[in-house]
């Protein structure tokens, strides 16, 4: 039997096999005494998919900026003491996985989430792009405004200080004041246009809480790619959102497959 969860800077989600999904809060999660626990209880777990909200590299977290954990190497833990294997994805390329199921003749897949915080992923011809440490498609700590606070990847002018749920007020775009909204859309915009002319994608998702909440975000990008360098040239880039609550499971489920 497999174990899958998502574990991400809100929700902790978990199943086994084609099981129902079960929902706990994240901060109310020790990981490895959840994982202990369930392998004690089912007793027939062979194999722990984790879907992860950040930064793994062959079994290990290695950074996590909306969760507080300690940096393990899980993959090596489990298997010495409990003889289970424990596969670390992180969350996004999970989501990118599924996404591209639905697009197999897609050359790149570029996906946007936006909720705690702001990242990407790039499936690329079927094969997700990691880079050397893994951390390849980290839009949200590119460099973009000052702040006077810092963020979880240790600098201050990251993408996502301006472009993610947390820099709302009351949780709400609308409620936001002017400069707040404006700075989110011009992040935004650069990040899309960014992606757009290093990748050339053909299909853009877009996902996460802020863009379920956001609506006008579709439409604002699809303007923006109306306004796009090389707009003659383009063929068509279809854009959409993410149609499934649990897209990392998922993406899970067929990384596991093979
Ligand atoms: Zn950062």
């Amino acid at each position: 039997m497999n174990l899958y969860i998502d574990f991400g800077g809100t929700h902790f989600r978990y199943c086994f096999d084609e099981s129902e999904l079960l929902t706990l809060k994240s901060d109310e999660i020790e990981l490895i005494e959840f994982l202990e626990s369930q392998i004690n209880l089912q007793k027939n777990i062979k194999k722990i998919f984790i879907s992860f909200a950040g930064q793994v590299k062959n079994g290990a977290i290695l950074s996590a900026p909306n969760i507080k954990i300690q940096n393990v190497d899980l993959g090596r833990y489990f298997y010495d003491n409990y003889n289970v294997e424990v596969f670390l994805e992180n969350d996004l390329n999970c989501a990118a996985v599924y996404e591209y199921s639905k697009y197999k003749n897609a050359k790149v897949l570029a996906l946007f989430y936006i909720g705690t915080g702001f990242g990407s992923a790039f499936v690329i011809e079927g094969k997700i792009l990691r880079g050397k440490d893994n951390i390849a498609g980290e839009i949200g700590h590119i460099p973009f405004r000052k702040k006077s606070f810092k963020c979880g990847c240790g600098r201050d002018d990251c993408l996502e200080l301006s472009v993610s749920g947390k820099v709302f007020k009351e949780n709400s775009f609308e409620s936001s004041d002017k400069e707040t909204k404006k700075e989110f859309l011009d992040g935004l915009a650069f990040a899309f246009h960014t992606v757009l002319n290093l990748f050339d994608p053909d299909v853009f998702v877009l996902g996460g809480g802020v863009v379920k909440n956001n609506p006008f975000i579709f439409d604002f990008l699809k303007e923006e790619y109306n306004n796009s360098s090389f707009k003659a040239i383009r063929n068509d880039l279809k854009i959409s959102i993410s149609d499934i609550e649990n897209a990392n499971i998922e993406g899970l489920k067929i990384l596991s497959r093979g």
